[in-house]
This record gives structure tokens, C-alpha cells and sequence, in this order.
């Protein structure tokens, strides 16, 4: 199915050249809806495995943005997964707000913590690419000017995979089911945002979207919802790409043949492989997910 996209692709935009040779004046702006899904963090070894899982078994490009943490923990995985062509971005090191960062400790502050991740990479033989995200997504003016020094490009997004929602728990000492916090604001992962309400700068009428998920603890469902949310954008006619095939419209060379073996690579050099299996799909309606509350279904907990 995504390799359908992908033939088609240069066909797109031989039209849109038709187009532009033809109207110029009325040719502005592609006509190519493209979708970068990103997961971010990588607190939980499984979960990453599994988002790499699901992007093999459909072939759909995503993109990392895990913490120098993670790289630390799973070295070996993040190797495995970047030599197979899926690009690893820059989370910091240690997940901090950077404009907090900035305010106690000034641009030296920032900079450790960004150069550090690219350091620890080096050290570790991990592959990475240009691109930041902040943490919690806080920048500004100051932490963006040290990012750039580094030859960092900022990596916002668009929608989510509603993981930062509240879900339905158990209270283990009364057994009594509860809403856990809001941890922020969320938005629909398979709803496209029009010009304008976008962070994602090359956003332009809804026509490229910045997935936002996690591979932590408590984001399975990000992983178990993800075939439901490639299938709803490939329904659509969006084309899968990566986070620099977006920005730099270069295609991405993903080898799924080395990507269905990172699936199980051990997490560290030397270390034995980790069977894993793709995780079990939710239906995406199901009330009990947050996936459901940010299609405006009301979530109810029994
Ligand atoms: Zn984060």
C-alpha cells in the first residue's frame, strides 16, 4: 500500500511541474498531503520495539526522537534502528524545558544538553539526523538561537496520538476505576489541521502533519493505535514520510530488511535478541482509549 504512494510520487510531481509551467501564477503550493509520524522519548524498551514493528509490517517511514537517556539505555536498539535508515532526532539528554534551562543556566546551559545528545550518539555509534524537538515543546527566542548554532532544525507538530490524555485506571488499594490526569492539551492523530493553527512551520493548508507520539511506560496505546492511524491516513491519500523528507524533500531510504531485524536487536552490544511481536490493535472507537475522547467521544470509567 505505501509503495503505491511512493510510484506515485514523481508522478505528482511531474503534474505539479505541468502545473507551475503551465499557471504559474495560480501554482503556488504542492498538492502532496504528506504525514510525518513521530515518537518520542523512549522511556519503554517494548514500545519502541513495537512502533518499529508496525512501521515494518506496513512500510511506513517514522521518525525518533528519544532522549540521550534512552540512547544511553538501548544503545544497541538505537543502533540497529538508525543503520537501518530510520532517523533519530535530538530530544536533549535529559529532558529538561529548555527555556527554564536557559533562564538558570544561559545558552552554555542549553547547549550542554543539546550538544550532549549529538556527543553521546558519536560515542555510541548511533546515526543521527539535524533535528530537535524540545522537550514539553518549550523554546523561545534564546534556546532556538543556541539549537541553530548547533545546526539543529526545530521540529515542532501538528496533531497527537491523544497519549498525553487522561485513560481510564485502576485504583489498586480500592479497585475503583479513575481518570488519570491530563497530562496537556491533545488533538485528534488522524485530523489535519488547516493553515495557520499549525506549529509545524511548513505546514500549508493541512497538507503536511506532524504526528506526536511516545514510546514510554504508559503510552501503549500509541502503539496499539498506530495501524489504525497509518491505515486512516493512507485512506486519505496522504504519503508517509520522514521527518527530513518533509523538511528537505529528499526521500528517505529506509532498508525494512535491516528494520525487521532491529525490531529484535539487543539493547545492548553482546546482549541476546528480544523476541517481539506486533502489539494486539485497540479499536480506535473504543471508549475506553483516548483515542476515542479525541474524536469527542466521552469517556466513561467503571
Ligand atoms: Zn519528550
Amino acid at each position: 500500500m505505501k509503495s503505491r504512494l511512493r510510484t506515485l510520487r514523481p508522478l505528482f510531481m511531474v503534474a505539479a511541474l505541468i502545473a507551475a509551467l503551465i499557471a504559474p501564477a495560480s501554482a503556488a503550493g504542492s498538492t502532496v498531503k504528506e504525514v510525518a509520524l513521530t515518537f518520542d522519548d523512549g522511556d519503554n524498551e517494548r514500545h519502541i520495539r513495537q512502533a518499529v514493528a508496525v512501521a515494518v509490517s506496513t512500510q511506513t517511514p517514522i521518525t525518533f526522537f528519544p532522549t540521550g537517556k534512552s540512547l544511553r539505555k538501548f544503545p544497541n536498539l538505537w543502533k540497529a534502528i538508525g543503520d537501518a535508515g530510520i532517523p533519530i532526532a535530538n530530544h536533549t539528554v535529559t529532558h529538561p524545558n529548555l527555556k527554564t534551562r536557559y533562564a538558570a543556566k544561559g545558552a552554555a546551559g542549553v547547549r550542554s544538553e543539546l550538544q550532549g545528545f549529538i556527543n553521546l550518539a558519536r560515542s555510541l555509534n548511533i546515526p543521527v539526523v539535524p533535528y530537535w524537538r524540545p522537550p514539553g515543546g518549550a523554546w523561545n527566542a534564546d534556546v532556538l538561537r543556541v539549537a541553530k548554532s548547533l545546526g539543529l532544525t526545530l521540529t515542532m507538530w501538528t496533531n497527537t496520538f491523544a497519549d498525553t490524555a487522561p485513560m481510564c485506571a485502576t485504583n489498586k488499594k480500592t479497585g475503583k476505576r479513575y481518570l488519570t490526569p491530563t497530562w496537556g492539551s491533545f488533538f485528534n492523530a488522524t485530523r489535519t489541521y488547516s493553515a495557520g493553527t499549525s506549529w509545524w512551520s511548513k505546514t500549508s493548508g493541512g497538507t503536511q502533519v506532524n504526528v506526536l507520539g511516545h514510546v514510554n511506560p504508559y503510552t501503549a496505546q500509541t502503539v496499539k493505535l498506530l495501524a489504525a492511524v497509518i491505515a486512516d491516513y493512507d485512506a486519505r491519500g496522504f504519503e508517509f514520510v520522514t521527518v527530513p523528507e518533509m523538511a528537505t524533500n529528499t526521500p528517505n531510504n529506509i532498508d525494512w530488511a535491516k528494520a525487521a531485524l532491529a525490531v529484535s536487536a539487543p539493547a545492548k552490544a553482546g546482549g541476546a535478541r528480544v523476541p517481539t511481536s506486533l502489539p494486539t490493535p485497540i479499536n480506535p472507537l473504543d471508549k475506553t482509549y483516548t483515542f476515542a475522547q479525541a474524536n469527542g467521544i466521552t469517556i466513561t470509567c467503571r
